[in-house]
This record gives structure tokens, C-alpha cells and sequence, in this order.
């Protein structure tokens, strides 16, 4: 299993999974770069979008979904998500607006001609749903709703499905948009699990969390930097809600809570502000959290992604 950070923060979400011989199964997990941006980044680490089988979506923010019209426009490959989701990503599509992180409403881009309108309103697209299902090598029940016309597979928050060589298995998390999600995804005996844009840590997230070989967890802001920081009140109030964004200390007090020196070995930090955090503060306050809870740091390697490519994760590193 293979897992590549192509980009990071609210400028932009995705993160490609491979898995399976040759990394014949090849997801994306958000798109929320142009495809431009996630040609080249991809292109550095020998995939094509060509390639790429199936997005898989957490949530509808325009960070995590912006680059799906185009690539919609340019691909056959279904849009992964809770049904919930799929609507509200049509939606966008539809009306060529999406919300962002900050509850602000923008204009959908298109790539690579941007003057060209949102192509993807009612035209019937082919179902490909059913490639992916017959990938899987399983028999799913078809749950398509006819008001969803984008190429898409339905994966209600709660629930698991198949795609290749990757078992997916979605959960809620608690954030300001319609059917939020956190991943984990298993193959070859190794686990990833990606939370990231939840306000609050529960138990559900902690459960599955606690699964992980390499964890990607949402580390937003240093409350106190926020708090001081040129955001307007009611920004910060909506980051620091519950259906915001995980703190520093947020994510400190998660890892804490799951910690088994047998468990997870990588924790990547994730979606960190450029206003309201730096590298160093989140990495900081993490390592804090872990002497203090007397974690022997040479079980766990810790890295704050980048908004642009970062890091580059293999699971064949679990045997060395
Ligand atoms: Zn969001
Ligand atoms: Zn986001």
C-alpha cells in the first residue's frame, strides 16, 4: 500500500492510495486541486489520472472537491461518497458554487479552460459504478438514485465497501457540512485511516482511529494563535465549534487517548492553517503531548504536511 499527500490545507485537499500488486488499485482521496496541479503532482510519483480509478470524497467543502469538475469532464471515474454528499457535489455542479472551509460561497473552476461553464448539469453520464463494482470482484446492490447523474458509487457514513485491492470503511466525523467523513482503508494486512475537518473527536473517530498503521489527522490550529490571530470572532467561533476544526491540543488529546506501542507508527498532521498554525507549532504540541503521556518516540514517526506534495508513505516500511 502506497499513500502520496499531494496537497494539504484549505487550499487544497488530495491524497492518492495504491494498493495491491504493482499498485494496480489506485484511489484518490479528495480532490480539491485542479487537475493541473494533481497531473504534475501525480506525474512526480509515476501515476497518471488516467490511472485513477475512483475519488473517494469525505465532505463537499470546495478544498476537498473543487477539482471534480473537470475531472469529470476529462475521466470516467465514480465519485465515492455518502449519499448525502454525491447531492450536495451535484449541487455544485449544477449551480457552479461551492461552500468552502470558512462557510464563504465561491465559483466553481473549471480547468483547463476556466472561461468555459460547469458542463456537468443534467446530461446523463455513464454508470460507472458498476466497473467498480465488478473490480471489486463482488456483487453490490445497486443504489443509484436517479437524481444523482455524475459517474458516482454511494458509501453511506458507517459503511464499507470494496474497491480492488482496498476495503473502505467510512465513519462520521463532526464538521459544518452534509454527511462528513473519515476513512479507513485496509489492504494487505495494513491500515490508513484519514481524519481530518471534524470540530470534535468521538468515539466512533476514536475506534477507528485506533486501527491505523499510518494516521492522517486533522492538526488545524494553536487555539491561543487563532484566538489572537486577524480571523473575524465569528470565524473563529465556527473553527473552534464543534463542527469545526481539530486544535493542536485537539489532536494531542486524540493520539493520547489512542496510543498502544503496538498500534499506529506514523501520524501525519494534516490540513494545518497557514494563518493560525506553522509546521513546528503543530509538531511541537504533539511531541508535548506524547512525553508528557510517557510515549517512547522511537515507536513513532510524526510529520505536518505541507499544502503542497508531502509526504510519501509505503507499507512494505512496516517490515523494515
Ligand atoms: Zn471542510
Ligand atoms: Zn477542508
Amino acid at each position: 500500500m502506497r499513500v502520496v499527500s499531494l496537497g494539504s490545507g484549505s487550499s487544497g485537499n488530495a491524497f492518492l492510495v495504491e494498493a495491491g500488486p504493482q499498485g494496480r488499485t489506485k484511489l484518490l482521496l479528495d480532490a480539491g486541486l485542479s487537475t493541473r496541479m494533481l497531473t504534475t503532482r501525480l506525474a512526480a510519483v509515476g501515476v497518471s489520472l488516467s490511472q485513477i480509478q475512483a475519488i473517494l470524497v469525505t465532505h463537499e467543502h470546495s478544498d476537498h472537491v473543487q477539482g471534480i469538475p473537470t475531472l469529470l469532464k476529462l475521466y470516467t471515474m465514480p465519485v465515492i461518497a455518502d449519499i448525502k454528499t454525491l447531492t450536495a457535489i451535484q449541487d455544485g455542479l449544477r449551480t457552479g458554487v461551492w461552500r468552502t472551509d470558512s462557510g464563504r460561497v465561491v465559483r466553481a473552476k473549471l480547468d483547463p479552460d476556466p472561461a468555459e461553464p460547469v458542463a456537468i448539469t443534467t446530461t446523463e453520464v455513464p454508470d460507472t459504478s458498476r466497473l467498480v463494482r465488478e473490480a471489486a470482484g463482488q456483487v453490490i446492490v445497486p443504489n443509484t438514485p436517479a437524481s444523482i447523474r455524475i459517474p458516482h458509487q454511494v458509501l453511506p457514513a458507517g459503511s464499507r465497501l470494496k474497491i480492488g485491492d482496498i476495503e473502505i470503511t467510512s465513519f462520521a466525523i463532526s464538521h459544518d457540512a452534509s454527511a462528513p467523513c473519515g476513512f479507513l482503508l485496509e489492504a494487505g494486512g495494513c491500515r490508513v485511516c484519514l481524519v481530518t475537518d471534524s470540530g470534535e473527536v468521538t468515539p466512533t473517530m476514536l475506534e477507528h482511529m485506533q486501527h491505523a498503521d499510518l494516521l492522517i489527522l486533522e492538526s488545524n490550529h494553536d487555539r491561543e494563535r487563532l484566538w489572537r490571530g486577524p480571523y473575524p470572532w465569528h470565524l473563529k467561533n465556527r473553527i473552534l465549534s464543534p463542527t469545526g476544526h481539530l486544535s493542536n491540543d485537539q489532536a494531542g488529546e486524540a493520539i493520547v487517548q489512542i496510543w498502544r506501542e503496538s498500534g499506529m507508527r506514523w501520524l501525519w498532521l494534516a490540513h494545518l492553517s497557514r494563518t493560525n498554525n506553522t509546521p513546528t507549532l503543530a509538531l511541537e504540541s504533539m511531541r508535548l503531548y506524547l512525553r508528557a503521556a510517557r510515549v517512547n518516540m522511537a515507536h513513532i514517526k510524526i510529520a505536518a504536511l505541507p499544502p503542497t506534495s508531502g509526504q510519501t508513505w509505503d507499507s512494505t516500511q512496516l517490515w523494515q
